[in-house]
């Protein structure tokens, strides 16, 4: 049997134990982990930080895509590379979920803390095993040798005192080995935070993105729910953006993009949430604001972008003009939380259905 298949059919026989587990994470068994663990084994993988979120996602993971990719290697080559991995995972990334290799490495942290626990356990075992031997030895050595015997207690004392230095000596060796672990799963730990803050960050603006504006928008509704405040969201939405793509390039777009995300730079601090929903369009959701003076706010920006013209710096020819149109509604806590969106994205096809460059609140006379 080719190695990818004869791992995956292996799953089975392991997914019929996992019921029998004891569930050690919300996400994650610790039969999973041992999967995960025997699936690196066999490829030839080091534990290490990337290879585990490759083996992750090819045993649990709905992506079809990376488990085409390593099945292709597998039977090509047999194992997998380092270099084979990267270049996986740098096709498939995106699809992964960092939340479950969150638990991955809170598995393998919960271990490890296992591991030395019982490591400094049996250390200090062997150590009064050693001073208990020793005191013995001492008090024989002081006896009148008319007292002892003819056995060589004294040189099986030191036999034992051999065995069990040794056997300190080997909790030693372990007790590093786990120190490299840790230390490795620092390193673990420490990319996946960087994973998370990347996943959340829309890499063209720097902007927070759509997934971390949703964790913005729960967490300000449930605040101000629990303080009486009033709450805005204003979706804004750059002017016929696909003549200046269609016009000056991709790239040129891309840079005003980067422009007007940094005119809004200011609504991201305080009690303002920005981010970017998705291709030309930004959110931000105002805290204790009410609409008249998010609208106040978000005007001033519009009318300081709109003043400005733009020139393209690949060639110096003139962009002109770029405006956006934004559409503001209130929170209502007697409504559903997401109908503020709603409200927001139906003022804002109003400022545009009016003439673009305006900002429009929902349900105001126009
Ligand atoms: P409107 O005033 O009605 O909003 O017109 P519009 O042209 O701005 O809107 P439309 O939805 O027709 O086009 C949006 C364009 O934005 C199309 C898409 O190619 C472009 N776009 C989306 N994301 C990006 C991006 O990341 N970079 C660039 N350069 N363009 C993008
Ligand atoms: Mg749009
Ligand atoms: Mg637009």
């Amino acid at each position: 049997m080719k190695l990818a298949a004869s791992i995956l059919a292996g799953q089975g026989a392991a997914a019929d134990d996992e019921a029998q587990q004891d569930s050690v994470h919300e996400n994650i068994s610790r039969q999973q982990y041992m999967k995960v663990i025997s699936f690196l084994e066999q490829v030839q993988l080091d534990p290490l930080p990337d290879h585990y979120r490759l083996a992750w996602e090819y045993l649990n993971g709905g992506n079809n895509m990376l488990r085409d990719a390593v099945n292709g290697k597998l039977d090509a080559n047999g194992r997998l590379s380092a270099e084979m991995v990267a270049e996986i995972l740098d096709e498939c990334e995106g699809h992964i979920k960092v939340k479950d290799l969150n638990a991955l490495v809170a598995e393998s942290e919960a271990l490890l803390t296992g591991g030395f626990k019982m490591l400094s356990k049996s250390g200090k075992e062997s150590e009064a095993y050693a001073d208990a031997l020793q005191s013995r030895l001492d008090w024989m050595r002081d006896l009148d040798p008319s007292e002892q015997s003819d056995m060589p207690i004294e040189a099986q004392f030191q036999a034992l005192m051999k065995i069990t230095s040794q056997m300190m000596k080997s909790t030693r060796k372990a007790s590093q080995s786990l120190d490299q672990s840790t230390k490795q799963l620092t390193a673990m730990r420490t990319r996946l935070d960087e994973a998370n803050t990347k996943a959340q960050r829309d890499q063209l603006t720097g902007l927070p993105n759509r997934w971390a504006f949703e964790q913005q928008f729960s967490a300000a509704i449930i605040r101000a729910k629990e303080r009486f405040e009033p709450l805005s969201v204003a979706f804004i939405d750059i002017d016929h953006f696909k003549s200046v793509n269609d016009t000056h390039g991709h790239e040129a777009g891309d840079r005003v993009l980067q422009l007007v995300a940094k005119h809004l730079d200011r609504f991201g601090r305080g009690n303002c949430h920005l981010a970017r929903h998705g291709g030309e369009e930004f959110v931000i959701v105002l805290e204790n604001t009410s609409t008249a003076e998010a609208k106040e706010q978000i005007d001033v920006v519009r009318e300081d972008l709109a003043e400005r013209s733009l020139v393209n710096r690949d060639n110096g020819s003139s962009i002109g003009k770029v405006t956006f149109s934004a559409g503001i509604a209130a929170f209502n806590p007697s409504e559903p939380n997401r109908q503020v969106l709603r409200n927001a994205d139906a003022a804002l096809y109003e400022a545009k259905n009016s003439g673009r460059n305006q900002v429009r609140i929902f349900g105001a006379a126009g």
